[in-house]
């Protein structure tokens, strides 16, 4: 395994999130015993609601955020079931699992929607959300990802936040695996609900989610009737951010993680975040292909932040994943039959030695692959790996 005496039992996380994390925000984890009702707690949570909103490109005279105890997911059917009106529509553009999965929520609370099926790993057609936008005036919102995760492409958000605006839509944004790590600005983009969670490239832990919006969208929401209690937008909005109380118990030495790795994200700063990913990711790009690995995806739809690569030879997904895990590396399987075979994310606190390591690992699984069977590598006394 490739443990550090800080932490030894250290996984290389190359998953999308959850990450490695930074020992600042594994140390935050340990804080005092304290109760949410307390001014300490209420003022903890305005202040990380205030640093995601720095982080999506706004201050706190035009926007909120509204923290959720739970995953992504949790914010992201927070927004889908409270923001669209009853009489309202919304058009999903899909080009991914996580797109379909906007839809698989507007359907659990029977939001009428309409979706623009592009393909997996297909690059958004604009024209084509253009003529369906003025096709249907029934059309409320717009959903969309900004990173689709599953195939890693990243959704070109800025001409996309122009066009629903001239149609005078709303927007909203998955930018749960983009947030952080590349560029989004709730403000120029102008995304009206902005979906983030703390532990992919905000570098937290899992648990809390989030939704930034402007005031006046928060203040929109009354006119639409609540249709689940925990994740009701609006109710969340009144306790926590107009009332200064949660309302419910947030989780909240998790928060006390987030708030840490968001000072480490807004004194980092977002380019600076995006160019230290891009690296990473570029360094397991060559690798990748100078083994002979084909990339999914064309240099201009990357993400910064994931790799979809294709499997040559007769290795399948559990062999490369089980021999790199062996080696305390972790990757991810693709979703779809043809999005790629495995994903190798760059999120997080990856040293390069955590890269190099990675690229020695794949040459001795993939050379197992043709030269079976093999002793496993040998553990040393003080945990590394012999090679
Ligand atoms: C990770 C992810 C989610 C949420 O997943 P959770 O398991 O609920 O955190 C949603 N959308 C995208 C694009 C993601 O990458």
């Amino acid at each position: 395994m490739t443990g550090t005496s800080a932490d030894p039992g250290r996984v290389v996380l190359l998953n999308p999130g959850p990450v490695n994390v930074h020992d600042r925000v594994r140390a935050a984890l340990g804080g005092p015993d304290e109760c949410h009702r307390e001014p300490e707690a209420q003022a903890l949570l305005g202040t990380v609601g205030g640093k995601v909103s720095r982080i999506c490109g706004a201050g706190p005279d035009t926007h909120a955020t509204v923290l959720f105890t739970g995953s992504g997911t949790a914010a992201l059917e927070a927004v889908v079931s409270s923001v669209v009106p009853a009489d309202g529509r919304l058009l999903v553009l899909d080009n991914g699992h996580y797109g379909e999965r906007l839809l698989r929520i507007a359907d659990v609370h029977r939001i009428p929607t309409t979706r623009l099926e592009f393909g997996w790993a297909v690059p958004l057609d604009l024209d084509a959300v253009d003529r369906a936008l003025a096709a249907d005036p029934d059309i409320t919102h717009v959903g969309v990802v900004h990173h689709e995760t599953s195939t890693g492409m990243l959704n070109p958000l800025r001409e996309l936040g122009r066009l629903t605006a001239r149609h005078g839509r709303s927007l909203v944004v998955d930018a749960i695996s983009s947030l952080g790590a590349e560029e989004l600005d709730v403000v120029r983009d102008r995304i009206d609900w902005c979906v983030g969670t703390a532990n992919k490239c905000l570098e937290g832990m899992p648990g809390i989610s989030f939704v930034c919006a402007p005031h006046e969208r928060f203040g929109g929401l009354a006119a639409v009737p609540a249709r689940t209690f925990y994740l009701d937008l609006a109710a969340n909005h009144r306790a926590q951010v107009l009332n200064g109380s949660p309302q419910f118990t947030p989780a909240l030495q998790v928060l006390r993680a987030l708030d840490t790795a968001l000072d480490l994200a807004l004194a980092e700063g977002v380019p600076a975040r995006t160019a230290r990913y891009a690296a990473r990711a570029a360094t397991i790009r060559a690798g990748l292909e100078s083994r002979g690995i084909e990339l999914l995806l064309p240099p201009e739809h990357r993400a910064g932040s994931l790799t979809n690569a294709r499997l040559s030879g007769g290795m399948t997904y559990d062999e490369l994943h089980d021999g790199l895990k062996a080696r305390g590396y972790v990757i991810y399987a693709t979703q779809g039959k043809s999005a790629g075979t495995f994903r190798v994310a760059n999120m997080g606190r990856l040293t390069d030695e955590d890269l190099s390591g990675f690229l020695r690992a794949f040459d001795e699984v993939t050379a197992d692959d043709v030269a079976r069977p093999t002793q496993p590598p040998v553990e040393t006394r003080d945990g590394a790996v012999n090679r």
